[in-house]
């Protein structure tokens, strides 16, 4: 089952579920629309492969099978500078 990240990794943009930006690499390292095209030219920036568009979890199946709430927040992979998070994100960042 796909986890479902909350955030962008490269830029921290919330990604729920219904997020229909949200693109994923075949390890599900997680980015938002934007970051994939402006900056990461379509290509994970951690292990190299594709990105797609993720597929979006039907609201009625997300109660039993509910997104991940632990998202990666890695700015400098991307190469952008990191900014803080605001206390709502659970972000953990990968070192
Ligand atoms: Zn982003
Ligand atoms: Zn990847």
């Amino acid at each position: 089952m796909l986890e479902l990240r909350p955030i962008c990794e490269c830029c921290g943009k919330a990604l729920p579920p219904s997020a229909p930006d949200a693109m994923i690499c075949s390890f599900e390292c997680t980015f938002c629309r934007e970051c994939v095209s402006e900056r990461l030219g379509g290509r994970c920036p951690n292990c190299g492969g594709g990105l797609v568009a993720r597929p979006i979890r039907p609201a009625s199946k997300l109660a039993a099978n509910p997104a991940s709430n632990h998202g990666v927040y890695n700015p400098k992979g991307c190469g952008r500078e990191g900014r803080p998070l605001g206390d709502t994100t659970q972000a953990i960042g990968i070192v």
